[in-house]
């Protein structure tokens, strides 16, 4: 696995932050890393990636991506490795959608020398970051916004790409309770849920907010036109157990094509679980819990890899599923898959993108 390798101006830190960092106590995305990535594209131009302490920067209030939100990111995972080495997990594939995005926002596209080998770059120097344990790892946040000044609405000529680092621990603690949205929207056909734009997490807000109130956790989005599908839940992948097999819903665009989705389908498939990629309807699955043919619900994402649900709510009744175990299809799934990221069990698969 080779990038080339762009030059980075790099200016290190001479106050390093790492003696504040407790790898005991990691409250996500509330910690940064020693230094950040900035790369600008100026009218069509990739300058010179520059690699700062990390910190506070100016933008004149005019920036484009504040008003218009041309603004998209990806979220990654770094782990230390069984040997101290950092093991990034598919990057190549979050680089491939990160242009995708790019391409529907009407964006510059991220050259990979920048993409990847600004990861990897910043990645040995903070090494020291990426924290040790199970259930830890450096989430990578790359993003990239509109950086014109300018108060019209047209693409801007000019973006600014950057990487922060933030340590991440183990997520939610218990099995959450979810609502069945069948009012608000994530996405519509011919919209914008396929890319990771920083709107489609703005208009997110409003209907978890209510469904919150009403003591759900977590919203299942169901299908524009008619309520009646699944598509996604909350910002990850949704999948299902119905009679042993994994169902999910075919990608389409209204459904961001997780990393996750694509590596736990595949990784079923090779332990000999069905694999169905088709519409799910919410009646089946309410009619599937109640005779127990649906025995699990989860999400799938790179933040958590998987979290199974507890309980799904829709039209105000609960639906509960049984509990998890260790022998559930989203336990081994999970095993395995946090297996191979930590670098425990052999990559059959060539996921892991050793950090040189
Ligand atoms: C990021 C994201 C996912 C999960 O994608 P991964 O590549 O598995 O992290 C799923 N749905 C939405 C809406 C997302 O933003």
């Amino acid at each position: 696995m080779e990038t080339a390798t762009a030059n980075f101006d790099i200016q290190l830190t001479t106050k390093s932050r790492i003696n504040e960092f407790d790898a005991n106590n990691i409250v996500f995305g509330t910690q940064f890393t020693d230094h950040m990535l900035i790369a600008d594209c100026i009218d069509g131009e990739w300058q010179t990636p520059k690699i700062l302490p990390y910190g506070e920067i100016a933008y004149n209030p005019a920036i484009a991506s504040l008003h218009y939100g041309q603004s998209i990111f990806e979220g990654m995972k770094a782990f230390k490795g069984q040997n101290g080495e950092i093991n990034m997990f598919r990057p190549l594939e979050n680089f491939k959608r990160f242009n995708i995005s790019a391409d529907r926002m009407c964006m510059a596209q991220v050259p990979e020398e920048i993409f990847i080998g600004g990861l990897e770059e910043l990645l040995r120097i903070d090494a020291a970051w990426v924290p040790e344990g199970e259930d830890n790892s450096l989430y990578l946040r790359p993003f990239m916004f509109a950086s014109d000044v300018y108060l019209g609405v047209r693409p801007s000529q000019n973006y600014r790409f950057m990487v922060i680092m933030a340590p991440a621990g183990k997520y939610y603690a218990t099995p959450p309770k979810v609502k069945v949205e069948t009012e608000y929207i994530r996405a519509a056909e011919g919209g914008v849920g396929y890319a990771k734009c920083a709107g489609n997490y703005a208009s997110s807000l409003y209907p978890a907010k209510l469904a919150a109130a009403q003591g759900y956790t977590q919203l299942l989005w169901t299908d524009a036109k008619e309520h009646k599908y699944f598509e996604e839940s909350g910002t990850m992948n949704v999948m299902f157990v119905i009679d042993g097999k994994l169902v999910t819903p075919q990608t389409s665009t209204t459904i961001l094509k997780g990393i996750t989705r694509d590596s736990l389908l595949q990784l079923a498939r090779s332990k000999g679980i069905e694999v169905e990629e088709r519409r799910v309807s919410v009646e089946e699955v309410i009619a599937g819990i109640q005779s127990g043919k649906v025995t699990e619900i989860f999400g799938a994402g790179t933040a958590v890899v998987i979290s199974p649900f507890a309980a799904i709510g829709y039209e105000g009744s609960d639906y509960v599923l049984p509990e998890i175990t260790e022998k559930s299809v989203a336990s081994q799934l999970k095993k395995t898959l946090d297996e191979i990221r930590q670098g425990k069990i052999e990559d059959t698969f060539g996921w892991v993108w050793t950090v040189k």
